[in-house]
């Protein structure tokens, strides 16, 4: 069972487990193989949880879906004109915009296919998705309204009035007490060496992707997740998590990420699935996400992680200047940030921050601070180079939208790209934001070094500052270069 519960409670969803329901098996428009066509455009270089979720249970009621992960395999015609729903997963701001392109296409190739958008950003986008692009959008624990749409569809019955299931005439708040009740099925998914793998010292093996958890019990004004899940988290059983990574392991994975948006908001459970994954795989190790707040919160798991195999920690730390991180309402500070390294430190476990430098209240020194930071803690090889270039986006829904004084830096909604335009009141920042954009994806190209780019993007923020030969400064430590997925994160 999957429940939406409060931290306190987390642990005991592991006691109360129901049964899927099984219904009618299809056997009408939707029963023929491939009448049900999943779509994934990206999910951050991972084979997509997001398929194997609704797979799952699909193949449990009976249908034969067909799903195409276009990050690594093509989207074939006969796929398309052979599908009666199609359901385009969109878990991110970049998987959207293909999502919607894709869309595009079925619309094109098969006018009378059922487009359906799931995802953490269908809801969110609801309007222009259904206006422009497809017929439904479902958001939240995606699984149950999925199926429902499905078998409403085989049977010939309208889709309006579904749980979770938003259309054009009658919208439909995400559900969230219940997610999917079996493992992910990744039969048929291609296989985990398409995808991003853990390169340490120079080394890459095939890493897997679980999630322990989904939504969030914090309520940061910029994330996506907070207009969805409200403060609400989603359990997913233990035994549901390891028999996923079991099936990934015996796939060829030796390394597991967690995705779940932040692996201690259910201490205990991620405690315990990471303690029985090693137990079972001794030599496996794992990365999660945890905030800079739960670091400190909860510093005494981190020698026993680093002794379970966490190999790192993604930490968003988003910006430095305190008044960036209340705007945010991120529930840390820079003196924070500081103090989450050092516990990530002594547990000797690297910190990959993310970042969150392009906002409308950083200031071009805030930049050059960070930079600083980043540079005399030698942690240049810790972030991703993207990391420096990810600017604010804000999608309908978002909890910045009612924030007081909104509409000194708010401009209208960009619909076809899915969030509100905004300049920053120093048109050097946006200057600059295309600059470091520029340089990033040159790095990219040449296959740079982290290191190399940094020093690159050193350069163009200290030109733009007017302080073209600030010099470099010495790190006061020498770190190890930290292992890495070998993709890069975009949101
Ligand atoms: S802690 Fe992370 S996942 Fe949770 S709301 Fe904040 S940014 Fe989102």
């Amino acid at each position: 069972m999957v429940a939406t519960v409060t931290t306190t409670s987390v642990d005991a969803v592991e006691d109360a487990r129901e049964a899927p329901s099984v219904g009618t098996p299809p056997r009408g428009r939707l029963a023929a193989p491939g009448a049900v066509l999943l779509v994934s455009c990206y999910e951050l270089g991972h084979q997509p949880l997001s398929l194997a979720g609704p797979l799952a249970e699909l193949r449990r009621a009976g249908f034969a879906p067909v799903a195409v992960d276009t990050a690594v395999e093509d989207l074939g015609e006969d796929a398309v004109r052979a599908a009666r729903l199609v359901a385009i997963s969109v878990p991110m701001h970049t998987a959207l915009r293909l999502g919607a392109r894709v869309a595009a296409r079925v619309r094109s190739l098969n006018p009378a296919a059922h487009v359906c958008f799931y995802g953490l950003y269908a809801t969110l986008n609801a309007d222009h998705l259904l206006r422009e692009h497809g017929d439904s959008a479902i958001s939240g624990e995606v699984v149950a309204p999925l199926l429902a749409l499905a078998r409403a569809l085989d049977r010939g019955e309208g889709f309006e009035g579904i749980p979770g299931v938003g259309t054009a005439r009658v919208p439909a708040a995400p559900v969230l007490g219940r997610g999917g009740t079996l493992v992910p099925d990744r039969a048929g998914l291609p296989p985990l060496r398409s995808y991003a793998g853990l390169e340490r010292d120079g080394v890459i093996v095939p890493a897997g992707y679980v999630e322990a958890t989904r939504g969030c019990h914090h309520t940061c004004r910029h994330c996506p997740i907070t207009p969805i899940y409200g403060g609400r988290l989603t359990v997913v059983p233990r035994e549901t998590v390891l028999a996923d990574a079991r099936a990934q392991v015996a796939a060829g994975a030796r390394h597991i990420t967690f995705g779940d948006p932040d692996f201690l908001n259910g201490p205990a459970h991620a405690l315990r699935i990471a303690r029985a994954l090693h137990e079972e795989f001794p030599g496996l190790t794992f990365d999660a996400t945890v905030k800079v707040e739960h670091v400190l919160q909860h510093r005494r798991v981190f020698p026993e992680l680093a002794a379970l195999g966490c190999a790192f920690v993604v930490s968003a730390v988003e910006s430095l200047s305190d008044e960036v991180l209340l705007r945010l309402a991120k529930g840390h500070t820079r003196e924070d940030v500081v103090a989450a390294l050092d516990v990530l430190d002594s547990a000797g476990i690297p910190m990959r921050p993310s970042l969150l430098p392009f906002t409308p209240w950083e200031t071009l020194d805030g930049y050059l601070d960070l930079l600083r930071f980043v540079a005399e803690r030698d942690l240049s090889g810790h972030v991703d180079p993207v990391m420096l270039a990810i600017r604010l986006l804000v999608p309908p829904g978002s909890a910045l939208l009612s924030e007081p004084g909104a509409d000194a830096w708010l401009g209208d909604l960009d619909a076809e790209r899915f969030t509100y335009r905004w300049a920053h009141p120093d048109p050097r920042m946006d200057a600059l934001h295309a600059e470091v954009s520029a340089i990033v994806e040159g790095a990219t190209v040449r296959d740079e070094s982290q290191p190399a780019t940094f020093v690159r993007i050193w350069d163009a923020a200290h030109r733009a500052a007017g302080h073209p030969e600030s010099p470099f400064p010495s790190p006061s430590v020498n770190r190890r270069p930290p292992p890495r997925l070998t993709e890069s994160w975009f949101c």
